[in-house]
């Protein structure tokens, strides 16, 4: 009887033993998984994170440059709507002679003369807008906006930065902004300076917070005394010219309603500055001047 409960004695000690391992096995696995468990979850989150949009982790300069070439890459090519009724055209073409005319110190009476004739030819064209003027006729501006027309900052007032300080300046290119702003809802980041920026110090420009557009083609029609002097300049232009001319002058109206379609059929096409430096390849930044915009490619 002593031995049988010393026997049952030692079986139970093992099955403690057991027990005891059993459960520390256990107790060990579990850990094992939690950590894998752990790993798993990271790899997730790092995974979702590398794919999360821009705009919740915030943009970088990087990452919108390489939006911008993906941008570039997925382009398809143009086409050419032929179904009727319908006037728009899907632009850039690498075959075209793509040139941006931009027109400076409107909108005035003359410019809705200008409208009509790029509506008639399904033409884009750049404004550098007053905004004193914009203010008289706001309803111009939205017909510029409405044929999809850029319009762009040239100041409230015609201001120089030659003759204000950088806080009054800025100040005019803002109010001009702000206004542009409210009558097509969409905010230009794009300026000319009155009198265009030439002879400015680097760092001044740099502090800008628009792109800077020069022209590389001054067509002069201000004080042109014939329209040909107007359409051989136009003709004279390379693919990423952009062309200085002004609203005003009713030789410049006559002059693009003369050359306009003769150009379309010699291979030109017609684009704003925005869609000009996008079908070349250019990224434009602020605080910096462009007088072509050329494909570098
Ligand atoms: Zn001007």
């Amino acid at each position: 009887m002593k031995q049988r409960l010393v026997l049952l004695n030692i079986y139970n000690k093992q099955d403690a033993r057991t027990n005891f391992e059993n459960k520390n096995g256990k107790k060990h696995l579990g850990i094992r998984v939690g950590i894998l468990l752990l790993l798993s979850l990271s790899l997730l989150i790092f995974s979702a994170c590398a794919k999360m949009p821009e705009s919740l982790i915030g943009p970088t300069n990087e990452s919108s440059k390489a939006n911008f070439q993906r941008e570039l890459q997925q382009k398809p090519e143009p086409v050419q709507s032929n179904s009727p009724g319908t006037a728009e055209t899907v632009h850039v073409t690498s075959d075209k002679i793509k040139i941006a005319l931009t027109f400076d110190d409107g909108p005035v009476e003359n410019t809705n003369r200008l409208l009509d004739c790029f509506e008639k030819y399904n033409v884009k064209a750049t404004f550098f807008v007053l905004g004193s003027k914009a203010e008289k006729n706001s309803d111009t501006i939205k017909r510029m906006d409405a044929l999809g027309m850029e319009v762009a900052n040239h100041t409230y007032n015609h201001t120089s930065l030659r003759f204000y300080n950088y806080q009054e300046f800025t100040a005019e290119i803002e109010r001009a902004g702000d206004l542009l702003e409210k009558l097509t809802g969409k905010r230009t980041t794009i300026l000319r300076f009155p009198g265009g920026a030439l002879n400015y110090r680097q760092d001044v420009i740099a502090r800008i917070p628009y792109s800077i557009i020069n022209w590389t083609i001054n067509t002069e029609d201000w004080k042109a005394n014939s329209k040909q002097v107007i359409i051989d300049r136009i003709r004279n232009s390379k693919d990423g010219a952009i062309l200085f001319l002004h609203d005003s002058p009713v030789l410049t109206a006559e002059a693009l309603e003369e050359c306009l379609p003769q150009l379309l059929g010699e291979n030109y096409e017609f684009l704003t500055i925005s869609e000009l430096a996008k079908a070349n390849g250019i990224m434009l930044l602020p605080g910096t001047i462009y007088d072509r915009l050329e494909s570098n490619r």
